[in-house]
């Protein structure tokens, strides 16, 4: 007879099958839940106040959906084949599935179509600090404006959410696909090399100056033609000072000349949409690995802690035309949730925040009635009552179980309270107790709650 049998208790979980989630993929417990929801409805309220409305897509796509829109990144997409041997991909992120809806669903959109979705993305990525297979994302695009003021606007969005989450030192950077392309043009490339210096340059941060040199000669660039693509790349300072280097340096070029106008305008958008000038910073080295961009790109980083981009994004004319045959300019981003989330927590700017108001005790078993009616009438006027289970659980434990859960006031009725027509509110923080009529709980917990807060 095996030990677990003898004595009744289930088998300790081995090293073998101890529970474990998929690496890369991460369990959010309710404390982390509630904090992510707090984060979701404050990006959903700004965007909402900008006329965006909400949208969902399956995490499920035809593979071909997704293929042949990203660039190198493609690798990285899962794929399986399903019980009807159709080729299905899990969502990359929540850009080209938009496309393929705007394409699929044109007497139902209309434009300019402003739009915001929330969920999961997969890539199968090496896990990291900041990198998943299985992350979130929370992503907003403007659909059928080629205007910067659209441009602008999307700029200007990140800057309300990371302010309403209560960032106040991050950048914005951005840059603009061709000036990368003008950079190279004017180093001596052709067209065909441009993706390979897009690729070398993303890693500037990563691996530093020497690292993208030694990728670029690798991929063929020229000694003299690598020195000036980093000069370009690496040139700092004053939004207004970057611009006008740029301008003399790619003067030969009318495509890097047009983006930089293009800068400009976005950046007079920005400052009549009162976005502080020292929050954004034109930097010639963002190169953002996703091929489908077109125009501006941009991301918003915190120096500390160290988290790789929070949100990423940029203009994309072209896309949704490989789908429908009728390009549409579009421009968008997407905030990373884990990224968010993780900072948020290190830099202590999340708020306290208990879903339950009040914790309703029941004294005794003939008196679980009595708490279970107070509790119901709690709920229905909104306010979130969690209940004991065990009516002969000790006052005390039930007390303590109140305050590990971090709620900030208990509710019992005793018989004494009974008899009387009463009920005593309890702060759980101070102690201190209050008797009240039981036709006035609900107020009593309310002007309570809302002093507590
Ligand atoms: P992308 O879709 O690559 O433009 O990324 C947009 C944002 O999604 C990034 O700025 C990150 O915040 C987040 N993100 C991208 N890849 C990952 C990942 N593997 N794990 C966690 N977050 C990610």
């Amino acid at each position: 007879m095996r030990a677990e049998a003898k004595t009744g208790q289930t088998r300790k979980p081995t090293m073998s099958n101890k529970p474990q989630n998929i690496k890369g993929m991460r369990d959010h417990l309710p404390k982390a839940m509630i904090l992510r929801q707090y984060i979701v409805d404050t990006l959903a309220g700004v965007f909402e106040r900008h006329g965006f409305e909400p949208m969902q897509t399956p995490i499920l796509e035809y593979a071909e959906t997704l293929e042949g829109k990203i660039g190198d990144e493609e690798k990285l997409i899962y794929r399986f084949d399903d019980h009807g041997g159709r080729r299905l991909a899990l969502r990359y992120d929540q850009t080209v599935p938009l496309a393929r809806v705007v394409a699929q669903y044109p007497n139902e959109i209309t434009l300019p179509f402003r739009r915001y979705a929330v969920g999961q993305s997969y890539r199968g990525e090496r896990p990291a600090r900041g990198r998943y297979r299985e992350f979130w994302q929370v992503d907003l695009d403007l659909v059928g404006s080629a205007s910067p003021l659209a441009d602008a606007e999307v700029v200007a969005i990140i800057d309300e959410c990371l302010t309403a989450l209560g960032f106040t030192n991050f950048t914005t950077q951005l840059n603009h696909r061709q000036i990368l392309g003008g950079i190279a043009r004017v180093s001596g490339l052709g067209e065909e090399a441009a993706g390979g210096v897009y690729r070398a340059i993303d890693k500037l941060d990563k691996i530093g100056a020497d690292g993208v040199r030694q990728e670029l000669l690798q991929s063929g660039v020229a000694e003299d033609a690598a020195a000036r693509i980093l000069e370009l790349v690496q040139l700092k300072g004053a939004n207004g000072d970057v611009l006008e280097e740029l301008s003399e340096r790619l003067a030969n070029d009318q495509r890097a000349l047009a983006a930089l106008d293009n800068l400009r305008a976005i950046i007079s958008g920005l400052d009549a949409m009162g976005v502080p000038e020292q929050r954004f910073a034109i930097t010639p080295g963002l190169a953002r690995g996703l091929s489908y961009y077109t125009g501006v790109v941009f991301e918003s980083v915190v120096e500390n802690p160290p988290m790789g981009s929070l949100l990423g994004g940029g203009r994309y004319d072209e896309l949704i035309g490989q789908f429908s045959g009728r390009a549409l300019p579009t421009v968008g981003l997407a905030f990373g949730l884990e990224r968010l989330h993780d900072v948020i927590e290190e830099l202590g700017l999340a708020p306290q925040i208990t879903l339950a108001d009040v914790f309703v005790t029941i004294f005794g078993p003939d008196l679980a009635g009595a708490a279970l009616a107070v509790a119901r009438d709690l709920r229905a006027a909104g306010l979130n009552a969690e209940i004991a289970l065990d009516p002969a659980e000790k006052l005390g434990r039930q007390f303590k179980h109140a305050d590990k859960r971090g709620i900030a006031l208990a509710v019992v009725i005793g018989p004494d309270e009974l008899a009387r027509g009463e009920v005593v509110v309890r702060d759980m923080r101070s102690g201190e107790q209050r008797s009240v009529a039981r036709a006035e709980v609900v107020q009593a917990v309310r002007t309570a709650r809302a002093a507590n807060h």
